[in-house]
């Protein structure tokens, strides 16, 4: 698996860190399990696409290659978070250094790039990044 990159929208990127084993549905959670196996190894390719990714196509809340979450909302935070990390759609990175760029990222930047996501009225995005805070 190695050898082919793992699709992912960038605030996938994020999410991954966050992620403790919910979602929409069984489907959608067995992929992000994927996923989060997949980018614990530090070799995994991942490619970053501005499209609907391998996690979006687990998802009900897809239809028509459209989030029905908010298109729009979605794509902004895409954007929020190509900033953040100074990475390009199209990029090809490896888990390692997306794990290095992930150290720069705060519970801070988290509370304010992902504001309008419902899960993170959770915290558990905020706290995983926490841990990364000085
Ligand atoms: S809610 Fe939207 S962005 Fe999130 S996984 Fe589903 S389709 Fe993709």
């Amino acid at each position: 698996m190695k050898d082919r990159p793992i699709k992912l929208r960038p605030h996938h990127l994020l999410c991954h860190k966050g992620f403790r084993g919910l979602g929409y549905d069984e489907s959608f959670v067995k992929t992000f399990e994927k996923v989060v196996r997949l980018l614990d190894e530090p070799a995994q390719l991942i490619e970053v696409v501005g499209e609907p990714d391998e996690v979006c196509l687990s998802c009900p809340h897809l239809a028509g290659g459209r989030c029905l979450k908010g298109n729009e909302k979605v794509s902004h935070l895409d954007s929020d978070v190509i900033e953040l990390l100074g990475i390009g759609r199209g990029q090809v990175i490896t888990a390692a250094e997306l794990r290095a760029l992930l150290e720069k990222v705060t519970g801070r930047d988290i509370e304010r790039i992902c504001r309008e996501c419902e899960w993170l009225l959770l915290g558990l995005c905020t706290e995983a990044f926490k841990k990364t805070e000085n």
